[in-house]
């Protein structure tokens, strides 16, 4: 079965908004085995609307709009859809009843302009909206394709989708094939080293397919794995996830949307520590990642953001000569961080960054992307050294810090380092 997404929206094609719902859409419609091959967008006017579903009912089984099913002049899809099939608007009853009813459970009066939104095209079907006004419309055309219109709002759209399209689709049999997606994440290595390793199992035509993405530094292998059923097709898949987690076996920082912080607290967890942190460069990013997290108030006490040399000696006792001998980003004060972060909020670990961000501000021996991490434990003090590119952005070289630094911590937990 193949499938077109429409989304309809003067705001998407003059760029006010961005069309998240056709991603979304492809993305659910892939879960259940359907590949999208056609994604259109198209502005509020009605030849346009009615020409772009011309073209999708005739090259597609399936055809899935967003917007334009609200009660104003430039909602156009009912109508676009009537008259390309050359049908009547006709009032569902049942459909006006929901609307009414749902204006009196906001206790307001229906205005007579919402009666447009129970007009159906003679011979569809309305599709309920739980979360909103406008009815989806659902109509089998003589031509190819099978129409799913649904709101524009995204809430709405994903609703409908679950409750009402999905459930159809299933019943139209999608030729009986399950597709199932497995995602595993790794951080620590390149991608090109990544993918030299992988090159059995990213090889074109292998089954399952295996994909490589990266994304902030983050290297996911995407696995999509075909079968009569999904249990079959999970089964299937279960033998190259293994070789996965053989061969890259300490990079793998979790699977689906887990990334290194996730990790990291898995490992907080698992050995019941605690880790408090010191940012200058990263300035809070590794705190606000791990309290992105709900629940890690027994592992994380907290941090500081010691930004200037008078915070790094008074809030983490960094000692001046430290400070005035080796200068701010030097292995010597990220260690004297680490260790003064630890002692000040009594955590298992204690983790530093100090690095310069740019743009400005380095120098021939101490270049822009030069950072260094200190990781304080019972054991001692210890740093290590990055050097994340002049050429980069400051935004980048900040949150590559984070990360490395989240994941040294997250490795010497788990005993590896
Ligand atoms: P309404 O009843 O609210 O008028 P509608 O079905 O007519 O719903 P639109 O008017 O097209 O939908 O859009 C309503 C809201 O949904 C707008 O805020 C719009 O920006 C958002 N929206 C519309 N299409 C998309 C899309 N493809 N991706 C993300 N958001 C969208
Ligand atoms: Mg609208």
């Amino acid at each position: 079965m193949i499938a077109e997404i429409v989304a309809v929206g003067s705001e998407l094609v003059t760029g006010q908004a961005l069309d998240t719902n056709s991603q979304w859409l492809s993305k659910a419609l892939g879960e259940l085995g359907v590949s999208v091959h056609f994604h259109t967008t198209i502005g509020d006017d009605l030849d346009e609307n009615i020409e772009a579903f011309r073209i999708a009912r005739n090259r597609a089984d399936l055809v899935i709009t967003s917007g334009g099913l609200g009660p104003t002049q430039d909602d156009l899809t009912r109508e676009s859809l009537a008259r390309l099939q050359g049908v009547a608007l006709v009032e569902n009853a049942d459909c006006l009843a929901a609307i009414s009813a749902m204006f009196a459970r906001r206790n307001r009066s229906m205005p007579d302009r919402n009666k447009v939104q129970a007009l159906i095209p003679e011979g569809a079907d309305p599709l309920p909206n739980s979360c909103g006004t406008a009815p989806g419309v659902w109509m089998k055309t003589p031509e190819r394709a099978t129409f799913a219109c649904l709101p524009g709002v995204p809430n709405e759209l994903r609703a409908m989708f679950e409750e009402q399209v999905a459930p159809r689709l299933k019943g139209m049999g999608l030729g009986g094939r399950v597709i199932v997606h497995r995602k595993i994440n790794l951080f620590g290595r390149g991608e090109s080293d990544v993918e030299a390793l992988a090159l059995d199992l990213t090889a074109r035509g292998r089954k399952p397919e295996v994909g490589i993405t990266v994304s902030e530094a983050t290297i996911s292998f995407r696995i999509v794995s075909e079968g009569a059923t999904e249990a079959e097709a999970r089964d299937l898949m279960e033998p190259t996830a293994a070789i996965i987690y053989e061969r890259f076996a300490n990079l793998i920082v979790g699977e689906g949307t887990d990334d290194v912080v996730d990790a990291l607290i898995h490992q907080l967890k698992r050995t019941d520590s605690t880790i408090a942190v010191a940012e200058s460069c990263s300035g809070g990013l590794i705190a606000h990642s791990i309290t992105s997290i709900p629940d890690v108030s027994p592992y994380f006490p907290g941090g500081v953001v010691s930004y200037s040399n008078r915070a790094k000696i008074d809030l983490l006792g960094v000692a001046p000569e430290l400070l005035a001998s080796h200068g701010a980003v030097s292995p010597e004060v990220a260690e004297a961080m680490a260790a003064g972060v630890r002692e000040k909020f009594r955590s298992t670990i204690g983790l530093s960054i100090t690095g310069i961000a740019g743009p400005k501000g380095g120098t021939a021996e101490k270049p822009v992307g030069l950072v260094y991490m200190g990781l304080a434990t019972a054991d001692g003090v210890e740093s290590r050294r990055l050097d994340l590119g002049a050429e980069q952005p400051r935004d980048i070289i900040q949150r590559r810090s984070a990360k490395n630094a989240m994941n040294w911590a997250r490795l010497r937990l788990q005993g590896v380092v």
